[in-house]
C-alpha cells in the first residue's frame, strides 16, 4: 500500500507498546524512539517529528487516561490522534457544480489528476468537463483529449492559439451545460514571475472555487516548500498530492504540506484514472497502523462494480464461502479497483500481506486471460469444490484449455491464498466493527 515503511515501523512501534506488561517512562521514551527512527525513513522534517513526539510523550505521561481505558489504550489513542492531527485536516470536497483550475510544476501529474478528478466527479453523478490551458507543452493538448476520449469526458481545447485567456473564454461558453468546469494550465520547471502572473491572469478570468495544486510526494519534505510558495505567489485552496503509489518519502510530502494550512485534498496512488481518494486524516492513519478501513474498500467496490454484484461480494466476505466462480469474479473486480496491493491495504490486518511477486500488475492482463481458459475449462463440481483438482484433473484441464499446468497450479495457489484471506477478512470484520466503536468512544 502507500506508504508501506511507514505504515510497518509505526506498526512494530505500536505493537511493542501493547506487548509490554506496563507503561511507563522507558516503554513511553522507547515509543519515541522508535517513532521518530521511522518518520525520519519517510523524509519526515526532523523538527516537525521531535514536536509531535514530544506531544505524545507529554499526553501519555501526564494526561490521565478516560474513565475506563486502560494506561495502554490511552497511549494507542494518543498515538493516534496525534498522528491524525499531524496529517492534516479532513478537507471539505465540493459536490455541487463549481470550477477547478489545476496549477503545479512540470511533471507534477497536473492533466493526470485532471482526468481522476473528472472521474470522481462522474462517479458522484456530477457532469464534469475539461478546459486545456496549457499552452506551453507541445504535446499537453493532446495528452489532455487523449485522457478526455479515454474516458468519456467532454472537452475544449484549441491547437490554434497560444493564449490560455482565449482558450478558457471559449472553452466556458462552449460548455457551459457542464456542472463542473477543470481548467488545465501551463507548467514550468520551476515557479517563476512569468508562471505566476499567468496563473493569476488565469484566475482572474475564471474565477474558480478551487485553486488545486498538484505536488509529486517524491519531493519528500520539499514538497511542503513548494506548496507553501504557490500559496504565496498565486494562492492555492489544496492540494493534490500525486505519486504516492511510488514513494518512501510520502510522509514528509504529506506532513510538510499540512503545516503550510493548505489542506491535501486528494491524493493520487497510480497512473490510471481510477487512482485518486479524497483525503481523510482519520482513515489514512487508521489503515497506516493496521486498522484497516474495510468501509473504504466496500465503497469502492460499489462503485467499480454493479451494485448487486458488490452486495454479494460483500456478503462473501462476511460469510467466507468462495468458490473458483467468486474468486474469477473477483480479480476482475479488483483490477477495476486497481492494483491488489492497493486494495489489500484498505483490508484490516491486511496491510502487510505480500502478494505472490509473480502477481505484479504487467502481467495481470495476460495472467487473467489465462486463468480466464483455464477456468472455463473446469467442470462445474470443481468450480465448487476446487479441493478435488488433483494432478490428473490438472492435465485434463491443461489439455482442453491450452493453458500451461504450471499455470493452473499458480491459479490454484492464488485462489487458496484469496480464500484464506476472505476467511481473515470475514473475521476480522467483526474486530474491526469493535475497534471502530472503541474509536468513536475516545
Ligand atoms: P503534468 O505535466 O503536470 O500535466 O503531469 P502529467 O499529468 O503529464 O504527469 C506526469 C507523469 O506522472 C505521467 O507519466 C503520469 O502518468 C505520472 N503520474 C501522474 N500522477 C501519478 C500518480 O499518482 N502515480 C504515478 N505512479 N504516476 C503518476
Ligand atoms: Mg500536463
Amino acid at each position: 500500500m502507500v506508504l508501506d515503511k511507514l505504515g510497518q515501523g509505526l506498526k512494530e512501534a505500536l505493537r511493542k507498546v501493547t506487548g509490554a506488561g506496563y507503561i511507563d517512562k522507558d516503554v513511553v521514551e522507547e515509543l519515541v524512539k522508535d517513532l521518530q527512527k521511522t518518520l525520519l525513513t519517510a523524509d519526515v522534517e526532523v523538527k516537525l517529528s521531535l514536536e509531535l513526539t514530544e506531544k505524545i510523550k507529554d499526553r501519555t505521561l501526564h494526561e490521565k487516561p478516560a474513565s475506563g481505558m486502560t494506561p495502554k489504550e490511552h497511549l494507542v489513542r494518543v498515538v493516534y490522534e496525534e498522528l491524525v492531527k499531524f496529517v492534516g485536516k479532513k478537507p471539505e470536497i465540493l459536490l455541487k457544480p463549481h470550477r477547478i483550475l489545476f496549477i503545479g510544476l512540470f511533471g507534477s501529474g497536473k492533466t493526470t489528476s485532471i482526468a481522476k478528478l473528472a472521474r470522481f466527479y462522474q462517479k458522484k453523478g456530477l457532469k464534469p468537463a475539461l478546459i486545456g490551458c496549457d499552452v506551453h507543452r507541445p504535446a499537453a493538448m493532446q495528452q489532455l483529449e487523449q485522457l478526455a476520449k479515454q474516458n468519456n469526458i467532454p472537452y475544449y481545447i484549441s491547437k490554434d492559439t497560444k493564449d490560455p485567456l482565449k482558450i478558457s473564454r471559449e472553452g466556458m461558453e462552449k460548455l457551459k451545460k457542464y456542472d463542473i468546469l477543470i481548467f488545465d494550465s501551463s507548467g514550468r520547471d520551476a515557479l517563476d514571475k512569468e508562471l505566476a502572473e499567468e496563473l493569476k491572469k488565469l484566475g482572474n478570468l475564471v474565477k474558480p472555487d478551487e485553486v488545486l495544486l498538484t505536488i509529486s510526494a517524491d519531493l519528500g519534505q520539499v514538497a511542503g516548500k513548494q506548496a507553501a510558495e504557490f500559496n504565496k505567489l498565486v494562492g492555492i485552496t489544496g492540494i493534490f498530492l500525486t505519486k504516492m503509489d511510488g514513494t518512501a518519502k510520502g510522509g514528509g510530502a504529506l506532513t510538510s504540506c499540512a503545516v503550510t494550512g493548505a489542506p491535501i485534498k486528494f491524493i493520487g496512488s497510480g497512473e490510471k484514472t481510477d487512482a485518486i481518494e479524497t483525503f481523510d486524516p482519520e482513515r489514512f492513519i487508521s489503515r497506516l497502523i493496521g486498522f484497516g478501513d474495510l468501509e473504504a474498500l466496500l465503497e469502492k467496490a460499489k462503485e467499480a462494480i454493479e451494485p448487486e454484484k458488490a452486495e454479494k461480494m460483500a456478503e462473501r466476505m462476511t460469510t467466507g464461502k468462495f468458490t473458483i466462480d467468486d474468486f474469477y469474479e473477483q480479480i476482475k473486480s479488483l483490477q477495476k479497483m486497481g492494483s491488489l496491493q492497493n486494495v489489500m491495504g484498505m483490508i484490516p490486518g491486511m496491510g502487510t500481506m505480500k502478494l505472490p511477486k509473480e502477481f505484479d500488475a504487467t502481467k495481470q492482463e495476460q495472467k487473467m486471460k489465462k486463468w480466464k481458459y483455464a477456468i472455463e475449462s473446469m467442470n462445474a463440481q470443481e468450480k465448487e469444490n476446487p479441493e478435488i483438482i488433483n494432478p490428473n484433473r490438472i492435465k485434463r484441464i491443461a489439455k482442453g484449455s491450452g493453458v500451461p499446468e504450471a499455470d493452473i497450479r499458480e491459479m490454484l495457489k492464488f485462489y487458496e491464498q484469496s480464500k484464506k484471506m476472505m476467511k481473515l477478512v470475514s473475521s476480522k470484520r467483526g474486530m474491526f466493527s469493535k475497534l471502530a466503536k472503541k474509536f468513536k468512544g475516545f
